[in-house]
């Protein structure tokens, strides 16, 4: 430990740590890999790139493949990581900046199927001001998610009651939609 593995390959103007580091102010080559993040992440077995990974590969200036894993776009930003570093590092802060990085930058965009799913997401708040479950997997059917099969046989979905059967509208949805339309006046300015 205590050396520093500059396998930089290029991909960009600045090593990915130090852009990481301008836009959360944590420094990502802190990490000690320790690996409590990860022991504490839901979405750890489902995926191949868990938040200690994302720390050890940002340091490494990885940028290729952070980006090309599925891992960075089917984490929840649940912050668990986050609240069980010992380290005050921000694992799920960090996610989101590399996200940022690579849809802003269009080095990289979400696979199509978790497009779709995020996309069912925000038409489930458009509509109804909250999540609905149901909804949404028949939103992300519709809308030609694969992952389809997976989602609803998942025995945490089904047995824990995750499945509303009907929408529940919110106070504010009002609020909720101008939302909507104030962000979709300002990506059709782009
Ligand atoms: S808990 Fe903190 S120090 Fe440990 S591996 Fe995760 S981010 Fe790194
Ligand atoms: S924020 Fe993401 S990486 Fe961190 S524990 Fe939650 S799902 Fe896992």
């Amino acid at each position: 430990m205590g050396t520093h593995e500059h396998s930089h390959d290029h991909s960009g103007p600045e090593p990915l740590a130090a852009r990481v580091e301008r836009m959360t102010g944590l420094n990502p080559a802190k990490c000690y890999q320790c690996g409590k993040c990860s022991a504490g992440c839901p979405m750890a077995a489902e995926t191949t790139l868990r938040p200690h990974d994302v720390m050890r590969l940002v340091a490494r200036n990885q940028l290729e493949r952070l980006r090309d894993a599925d891992g960075m776009w089917l984490c929840l930003t649940c912050e668990t990581c986050t609240a069980r570093c010992p380290n005050g590092c921000d694992p799920a802060r960090t996610m989101d900046a590399l996200r940022e990085i690579f849809q802003g930058s269009g080095e990289g965009r979400a696979p199509k199927p978790i497009r779709a799913f995020h996309k069912s997401f925000l038409d489930q708040v458009r509509s109804h001001g909250r999540l609905f479950e149901f909804g949404l997997i028949l939103s992300y059917k519709l809308g030609g998610g694969p992952l389809f099969a997976d989602v609803t046989t998942s025995p945490g979905v089904m047995a824990r009651g995750k499945l509303g059967l009907a929408p529940h509208r919110v106070k504010g949805l009002q609020e909720i939609r101008r939302i909507f339309d104030a962000c979709g006046a300002q990506e059709e300015g782009r």
